[in-house]
């Protein structure tokens, strides 16, 4: 029988999480969804110092808001502590490791006195046969025997062959003075310990992965796969930072951006799918393959995200749009609760096409919810021609005869209206789309009036015509 693939996402809660992060998350994600796997999220907080329960509470409020659904139990390292120092001193008894209690300050004198001879390569295996036991000192590391002359090389699944020689690797620590484990080692403990069958992350980690291979060997772990997505770089080239514009997955959220969008415009940046540009999450678990993801290091474009934002906004049902404009509508003082689902749904779809974030949307619903409060000498210049005012007035009296106020009937009726008096539609469209949502530009005018009903309509164009 095949194997079921296992993968995870491990992100150090020292930050918000930011673009990489998510994109790392979502091929981890769709490979798993799309191999029918399991995708795991582990969450690693062994840098006590930098870790910190508010950017854990951001990375878990993202990967939800984003719909990164998780298998099973979260994984929290601190947690495991005992795991990892249990199998560290199996490994010196062993002779696989060995306890270390070099200080610093000894570390430091050896160290220059190397470099001073060009043969520095990290740690000098001093403590290597000391036969050093736990306990002897009170600070004391457990460190892994690199055998000299081993091959680490493996080759990656997105990059092919990479070259490693154990020369190049020093007796590096698997737990610290204070007990902890180091990044290296828990990875191996963890990703052997919760079968991950896969290990797909940022090219950063390609450094450590001859590191993690030595470890598994001493372990007598299998190794799994290992897969480096290429970097993230900003428009001049450099890697991706704050400077290029918002980086963390909250002020997305925050600036009416869809994670559907979010999902779709990182899933192809670093990932070629023939011309297509737009896909729904399913889509994206179809279409997904570790083959098409690219070596090269791809370039963020702020400008094509917002434009993915605008078409998924263009593409998606209102029920899958409704969840996260309400806190949008919630800010600008719009009850979601106060009109129909089928209200609402005719509102987004006069506003597609005309708005490219969710915050846009909202502000565009404003004068659905609220009169206008003044109007624009420059609009009513524009729009009003001298014989404009009896005309809406007319139109409004006509208007109260309306039991109707369905898009179908207000425009059956409009037409006829002006058939009748020979009056060119425009003529009145314009000043009633001014009276009664301030502006002159907005969606059709019988959407407007239908959605704001008959009373509110003759309301604001009373309130309008008084003005005059
Ligand atoms: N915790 C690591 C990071 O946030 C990920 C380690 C890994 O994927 O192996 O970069």
């Amino acid at each position: 029988m095949k194997e079921k693939i296992r993968v995870r996402f491990a992100p150090s809660p020292t930050g918000y999480l930011h673009i990489g992060g998510v994109r790392t998350a979502l091929y981890n994600y769709l490979y798993a969804r799309k191999m029918g796997g399991e995708f795991l999220l582990r969450i690693e907080d062994t840098d006590r110092e930098r870790s910190t329960q508010e950017s854990l509470d951001q990375i878990l409020e993202a990967m939800e808001w984003l719909g990164l659904e998780w298998d099973g139990e979260l994984t929290y390292q601190s947690q495991r502590l005992d795991l990892y120092r249990t199998l560290a001193e199996e490994l010196v008894s062993r002779g696989k490791a060995y306890y270390c209690d070099c200080t610093k300050e000894e570390l430091d004198i050896r160290k220059k006195e190397l470099e001073s001879r060009g043969v520095f390569v990290g740690y000098d295996g001093r403590c290597r046969e000391r036969g050093l036991k736990k306990g002897d000192a009170s600070h004391m590391v457990i460190r892994l025997k690199v055998d000299n002359g081993e091959d680490l090389s493996y080759t990656d699944l997105i990059r092919g062959e990479i070259n490693f020689d154990s020369k190049e690797i020093d007796d590096f620590i698997l737990i610290r003075s204070d007990g902890f484990p180091t990044y290296n080692f828990a990875v191996v403990v963890d990703d052997h310990a919760m079968g991950i069958t896969h290990v797909l992350r940022g090219d950063d980690h390609i450094i450590n992965t001859p590191k993690q291979i030595a470890i598994y060997r001493a372990l007598g772990y299998e190794t799994p796969g290992f897969g480096h997505f290429s970097m993230i770089l900003g428009s001049d080239k450099s890697r991706l930072s704050k400077r290029h514009g918002a980086t963390s997955v909250s002020e997305y959220r925050h600036n009416g951006y869809l994670p559907s969008a979010l999902l779709n415009y990182l899933a192809k940046l670093g990932w070629g799918h023939g011309d297509t540009e737009l896909f729904t999450k399913e889509e994206l678990i179809r279409a997904f393959s570790l083959e098409g993801v690219n070596k090269a290091p791809a370039v963020f474009s702020p400008e094509k995200l917002l434009w993915v934002n605008q078409e998924h906004i263009k593409m998606l049902s209102y029920d899958m749009i409704a969840p996260y404009l309400k806190p949008f509508l919630e800010k600008k003082g719009i009850d979601p609760a106060s009109r129909s689902r089928e209200w609402f749904s005719h509102a987004l779809e006069t506003l597609r096409g005309r708005v490219k974030t969710l915050e846009e949307m909202a502000e565009k619903l404003l004068y659905y919810f609220f009169p206008p409060e003044e109007w624009a000498e420059k609009d009513v210049a524009k729009a009003m021609k001298k014989s404009s005012p009896e005309l809406v007035e007319d139109y409004a009296a006509a208007l109260e005869k309306v039991d109707d106020f369905s898009l179908q009937h207000l425009e059956e009726h409009m037409r006829a209206y002006c058939e009748e008096r020979d009056l060119n539609m425009g003529s009145l469209a314009q000043p009633l789309r001014l009276a009664v949502t301030g502006s002159t530009v907005s969606p059709g005018i019988h959407d407007v009036l239908a959605l704001l009903g008959k009373n509110e309509t003759l309301a604001r164009v009373r309130a309008f015509l008084s003005r005059l």
